[in-house]
């Protein structure tokens, strides 16, 4: 809840799905423009990522969470480098801003979706700013997650410390809109969180003439998230 003194410019995060609003980039696909407080969100808006009421959104108490406290300066610092070395580049997309989407603890980390204008990466951040101290940028770290070991990349974010990525969506110019890249930053995480079933013995299956439509996501095959990727 908003509470007296809070700061409008502050992001808040959903109570149940972790969404984060940020004011600074609003809710264009509802209607919310840049620059719109929480506390002035238009009646009938609902989260994004699961359609809760915006009494489920935190305030301070969850903000004051430091894991928390470290998405915002994600944001922060990404939306930096929107502002300044990727600005104007043709690798952007317009309709796009820097969001997080669906982060949450995940062992001593937060884990979620990062979307840019020219990129979307499933992301861990540790809680801890030295955990890839020794690590470089580019390198890569080996990551259980339910579905697979992954390989992700290192990318070392000044005092913020290094993240742990891996790319979902590498040419966001072929998203529609904002729309589009929650669908596929969603799909991107539930790739990544779904424990696989065991392997059948049986022979596969012969594959399918197209991707059926319930594999698409915001115009991006699923099957084209992580591709070869599985450890
Ligand atoms: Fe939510």
């Amino acid at each position: 809840m908003i509470t007296a003194g809070f700061d409008p410019a502050r992001s808040l995060d959903c109570g149940d799905c972790g969404h984060l609003y940020d004011p600074a980039a609003g809710d264009p696909a509802r209607g919310v423009p840049p620059g719109t407080a929480f506390a002035r969100l238009p009646a009938g808006w609902r989260c994004p990522g699961c359609g809760a009421a915006p009494h489920r959104f935190a305030g301070p108490a969850v903000s004051a969470d430091p894991a928390r406290e470290r998405v915002v300066a994600l944001i922060e610092a990404y939306r930096h480098v929107a502002a300044t070395d990727m600005k104007g580049l043709p690798v952007c997309n317009s309709a796009l801003s820097v969001e997080a989407v669906e982060f949450h603890p995940y062992g001593d980390a937060m884990l979620g979706a990062l979307i840019t204008p020219w990129t979307l990466n499933v992301v861990l951040l540790p809680n801890d700013p030295a955990r890839y101290e020794s690590l470089n940028d580019g390198d890569k770290v080996s990551e259980v997650m339910p579905s697979a070991t992954y390989g992700f990349t290192i990318a070392r974010l000044g005092a913020l410390g290094a993240i742990a990525a891996i790319p979902a969506v590498s040419d966001m110019t072929v998203l529609r809109d904002r729309n589009d890249a929650v669908a596929a930053a969603v799909a991107a995480l539930k790739t990544v969180l779904t424990p696989r079933p065991p392997e059948p013995p049986a022979a596969p299956e012969p594959e399918p003439a197209s991707a059926p439509a319930a594999e698409r996501s915001g115009g991006v095959s699923r099957r084209s998230l992580f591709r070869g990727r599985r450890a």
